[in-house]
């Protein structure tokens, strides 16, 4: 038998590699599953797809699928955040231009709802 990882020769038997201690079979690492995949995104996020990528038992389709949805997520993320920034930079460039309409409109926001219009 021929160890998933390292490709070193093992026993037929071997529940573990010999070589590099792999996990072999049924003895394979949690991390490398599918249901454990699941509880990484949970837990650390697009840094899972690591795992997906090296784990001997999901198939290049289903890789594919994940790295895919990891770029998207990736995208999406960075629009969202650019779009936050660009929010609050055109708030403070209003209020620093000293636009009173602005900064009336928004007093709620600015002195946290504690100041009245008359
Ligand atoms: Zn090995």
């Amino acid at each position: 038998m021929i160890c998933w990882k390292c490709k070193e020769d093992i026993g037929e038997f071997d529940n573990y590699c010999r070589y590099c201690g792999a996990g072999q079979g049924k003895h394979i690492s949690f991390y490398y599953k599918p249901w454990g995949v699941w509880l990484l995104y949970l837990f650390i996020g697009p840094f899972a797809l690591y795992f997906v990528l090296r784990s001997p038992v999901i198939g290049k389709a289903a890789k594919w699928v994940n790295s895919l949805l990891m770029v998207l997520f990736f995208c999406w993320f960075c629009y969202s955040f650019t779009v936050a920034v660009k929010n609050i930079m055109d708030t403070y460039t209003q209020l620093l231009s000293g636009d009173m309409d602005f900064i009336l409109k928004n007093a709620g926001m600015f002195s946290g709802q504690g100041f009245m219009i008359q």
